[in-house]
């Protein structure tokens, strides 16, 4: 079993709804004006932080988030409704990365809610294209499609404080004894396969969110064992607690476990071996051997940590150290928030988009551009074959053509349908 702290999920926008092509009718009015009403928006795809989630399990469940597409207009002018947004909920500081190029998006760290799929703009009905030459434009413009694209969301939690030792040291169960959390708590290695968060109240106004950091072994750093996912999750930790078995109840030396502890942290990332360490000598209700405490204590010094001693099981010590917890944390900077480095891969110009191919003297053309603007035209109108004319200039197919050696009554076939070429 491995940890979820990254999904791979596709979301996808709304389309907007089609304008639509009417015209008024009355009774004893003989010609009316167009009266369609216009698409409405296609749904977006918004995020949002459920400060109840601490995985991205579901994410494993659900792969796809698709929003509705926005409704086609009516007559009468009544525009179409806009496709409602959905809210996808994920766990604070969850990253959303896009999938093809690993670039940051967003970082999910304050409550803003953040869209990250556009719905399509619903088209215009044929009310907005009457001029006083045109009085009854049989088009209306086709809604855009909304916005899809693979993303990878990841998790790194953002703890103040990340609890870190040996497995059994006792970190599930210091986490539980100072906030609300459950985490499980059992006497055998990696009982803790997700990183557990809990906020820990000091004191009115005053918390601080501990997370309890499973699965730091040796080896953890060359990818052996769980611990390597796990390390990615104490990033933002402002500051660490460092927690020992000090009654060596494994039969390790305690003085060695911190020292193993660290050189693992140092390999893993110099900056994180950096951070701030308080030293937490647990189990002292078992201790046998007090010089194993007085080693720890001595190693503290040495390093500069401040040292506690306390049992968590017992709950002796324990307020102490998060007081101190408390007053070190108001000394130190926030949390780290990513900066987005995604750009948003620029519009390509129409241009680029057509594409004109040469067949036994007809010109195939086609792109995307060509065909939304196809698919707005109602060929059996003389009005919309201009207005199609005049979009087809206006995306520069002509000068295609042209560049490419088109001849006057040469064939240009546009989406399946031809056309016989007149200058
Ligand atoms: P973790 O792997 O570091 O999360 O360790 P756990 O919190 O799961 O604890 C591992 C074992 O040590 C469990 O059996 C706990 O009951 C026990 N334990 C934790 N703290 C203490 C303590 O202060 N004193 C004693 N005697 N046992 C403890
Ligand atoms: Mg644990």
């Amino acid at each position: 079993m491995t940890f979820v702290d990254t999904a791979k999920i596709f979301i996808k926008a709304g389309k907007g709804g089609d304008g639509a092509v009417s015209f008024h009718r009355e009774k004893y009015v003989a010609a009316g004006g167009p009266d369609g009403g216009d698409g409405g928006k296609g749904g977006d795809v918004v995020f949002q932080i459920d400060d109840n989630l601490a995985t991205l399990l579901d994410f494993r469940m659900k792969r796809k988030y698709a929003a509705p597409n926005g409704e086609n207009g009516f007559g009468k002018r009544s525009s179409g409704k806009d496709g409602a947004d959905i809210v996808v909920k994920v766990p604070r500081g969850c990253l959303i990365k896009d999938a093809e190029t690993g670039a940051l998006i967003h970082d999910m760290s304050d409550d803003q809610p953040f869209v990250a799929a556009k719905g399509g703009r619903g088209g215009w009905g044929n009310s907005h294209f009457a001029t006083p030459t045109r009085q009854a434009p049989r088009f209306a413009k086709p809604g855009l499609p909304g916005q899809e694209r693979m993303i990878i969301l990841e998790l790194k939690l953002i703890a103040d404080v990340g609890l870190i030792g040996f497995p059994n040291v006792g970190k599930s169960t210091l986490l539980s004894v100072i906030s609300k959390a459950r985490p499980k708590i059992a006497n055998y290695h990696f009982t803790t396969l997700v990183p557990n968060l809990g906020a820990v109240y000091v004191g009115e106004g005053q918390s601080f969110v501990a997370a309890d950091i499973p699965g730091i072994i040796e080896g953890a750093a060359e990818g052996a064992g769980l611990g390597h996912d796990f390390l990615r999750h104490i990033e933002r930790c402002r500051l660490l607690l460092h927690l020992v078995d000090a009654a060596g109840s494994e039969g390790r030396d305690p003085t060695e476990d911190l020292d193993a502890i660290n050189a693992e942290l140092r390999q893993y990332s110099p900056q994180l071996a950096q951070r701030p360490q308080i030293i937490v000598a647990n189990k002292t209700d078992i201790l046998q051997n007090p010089e194993n405490a007085q080693r720890l204590r001595q190693r503290a010094e040495e390093l500069g940590c401040p040292y506690f001693e306390i049992s968590a099981a017992a709950q002796t010590g324990v307020e102490e150290l998060i007081f101190a917890v408390w007053r070190q944390l108001q000394a130190l900077p926030p949390v780290t928030v990513y900066e987005p480095d995604f750009v948003e891969p620029e519009q390509k110009e129409n241009l680029d988009d057509i594409v004109v191919e040469r067949q036994d003297g007809v010109f195939y053309v086609s792109g995307r551009h060509i065909e939304r603007i196809f698919a707005s035209v109602n060929l059996s109108d003389y009005e919309s074959r201009m207005y199609f004319e005049r979009a087809l200039r206006k995306a520069g197919l002509f000068d295609r053509l042209e560049a490419q050696g088109i001849q006057e009554h040469d064939v240009v076939n546009v989406c399946g349908f031809e056309f016989e070429y007149l200058y």
